[in-house]
């Protein structure tokens, strides 16, 4: 797949932002504009000024339309979605080396809104795997009791959970552990097996 340095950036703030939901954490991530502060700061989101409470309410509502769109039944309804999202916020695109980075193409207008920014950056990037027909890498963790989401960028697309550390690890514990009981019942029933032809 042909996915640029940005794209995956702009795919691993994406990510980011819909597993601060409440239906994903427990409870909401994004409480308040400090918090969306924080968020701005830690995804390196360039040219944002100040974050007030209009924007949170925005980024909370563009939330969980980028979520309808990872989550879609289709290409085609993705599509359509991802269509409505970008002209809604003026998406345009043009190129700039801002801040040392290389040459790359920023979408959200020029003094966009924080959350029109993000409707365009994150629009765009879901666009691109779109393109590329790679809707299936976006993902929902395999652990029975994790919401939380994933862009699988694995060369083999087997990436099955969030985070390797903590679902993958757990639930190879718990594989294990399965195995193990599994393996001693067996044992049980060879023991029964043995007993009985001697009795
Ligand atoms: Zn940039
Ligand atoms: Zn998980």
């Amino acid at each position: 797949m042909l996915i640029t340095h940005d794209t995956e950036c702009a795919l691993g703030l994406l990510v980011e932002l819909l597993n601060t939901s409440p239906e994903v954490a427990g409870r909401e991530q994004l409480p308040d504009v400090a918090a969306l502060d924080a968020f701005v700061v830690r995804g390196n989101i360039s040219e944002v000024d100040s974050v007030t409470p209009l924007d949170l309410a925005a980024v909370h509502r563009l939330r969980g339309q980028l979520r309808d769109i990872f989550t879609a039944p289709s290409t085609q309804v993705a599509a359509e979605l991802v269509n409505a999202l970008v002209a809604a916020v003026n998406a345009t695109p043009r190129l700039t080396d801002h801040d040392g980075h290389g040459w790359h193409m920023h979408y959200f207008a020029p003094h966009a809104a924080l959350a029109d920014h993000l409707a365009a950056e994150l629009g765009m990037a879901l666009g691109l795997i779109l393109m590329a027909g790679e809707r299936e890498r976006l993902r929902r963790c395999e652990a029975p009791d994790c919401a939380r989401v994933f862009v699988d960028l694995s060369r083999n697309r087997s990436r099955r959970y969030c985070d390797s550390r903590t679902c993958g690890n757990r639930m190879h514990v718990a594989a294990y552990r399965a195995r193990q009981r599994s393996a001693a019942d067996s044992a049980a029933v060879t023991d029964d097996e043995v007993t009985v032809s001697v009795g």
